[in-house]
């Protein structure tokens, strides 16, 4: 895989780059003591790239994570998303490119508890100009393209662990983006369902979205088509993958059996 141009401060980056930081740093004032958590991190990401984030615990994954989401800013460095400087922009700025180009997807799945999957998917939308007619029918469009039209009006409760996180990457979906983050999206998994969540991210990237996926789980990282490697807020590594995983034909080979979402699909849960 080709690593793009030398980027020196001042120039702009090439057009068809989502991602690139120049010199990223990011330190956290303990009082007592500055944490260097990010330490000059030069990286580019080319649209429609697909790439996994690794390291050990506290190697700064999740605060690159956490800028390249524009959740936080660099204490120094240049952040470009998608042709725009926005290391340098307020928070109100932050905030709308951050709806508008990126949909974040956790471990967890983030999803409201009391709230049916439809308005789960919807929610992003309520700060927008759309109507809610509208909100309504690209949430509904959102839920069909991960496959779970039946379940528009189940709570987070009434479905299975695979099926909140696909909820959560149909609400990832609203706005378009076209950078998907991912912070261990599989780590609450089983791993039949992992290869499922897998799939749908893979379908995604060749509909043209850039994903990048933190896991510390190998396997997962074997279905992006790039590996990242951190280690004390230093990017060590930079790997393509060589033999990638296609997780639709790992689908097709695994029995369905388990506890699996196939089977839950088939079982008639009334919403209460
Ligand atoms: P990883 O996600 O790879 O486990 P993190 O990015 O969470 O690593 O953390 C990198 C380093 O920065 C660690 O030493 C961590 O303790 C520190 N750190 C992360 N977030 C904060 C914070 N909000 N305040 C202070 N230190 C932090
Ligand atoms: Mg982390």
């Amino acid at each position: 895989m080709s690593r793009a141009q030398e980027f020196r401060t001042g120039d702009t980056p090439l057009p068809d780059i989502v991602i690139l930081t120049h010199k990223l740093s990011r330190d956290y004032d303990m009082g007592s003591e500055v944490v260097r958590a990010l330490r000059g991190v030069d990286l580019q990401i080319r649209r429609n790239e697909y790439v996994a984030v690794m390291g050990p615990s506290g190697s700064g994954k999740s605060t690159l994570m956490n800028l390249i989401g524009c959740l936080d800013t660099p204490t120094q460095g240049e952040y470009w998303l998608n042709g725009q400087k926005v290391s340098d922009l307020a928070d109100d700025d932050l905030a709308r490119i951050r709806n508008k180009e990126i949909g974040f997807v956790f471990q967890t799945f983030n999803l409201l508890p009391r709230t049916t999957a439809l308005e789960n998917v919807e929610l992003p939308l309520l700060y927008s100009a759309a109507l809610p007619r509208d909100r309504q029918a690209r949430a509904r469009a959102k839920l069909a393209a991960v496959g779970l039209s039946e379940r528009e009006h189940h709570h987070p409760a009434q479905l299975s662990g695979g099926q909140q996180q696909r909820v959560a990457i149909a609400r990832a979906l609203i706005n378009d983006p076209v950078l998907i983050l991912a912070d261990e999206p599989t780590g609450a998994l089983d791993s039949r369902t992992s290869v499922e969540i897998m799939a749908l991210f893979q379908d995604l990237n060749r509909e043209g979205i850039t994903v990048v996926v933190v896991t510390h789980e190998p396997d997962i990282a074997r279905y992006a088509g790039r590996v990242l490697t951190f280690r004390d807020g230093h990017l060590t590594r930079d790997d393509a993958v060589g033999e990638r995983l296609v997780a639709r034909e790992l689908l097709a080979s695994l029995p369905s059996g388990e506890v699996s979402d196939e089977e839950d699909v088939e079982s008639p849960v009334s919403p209460t």
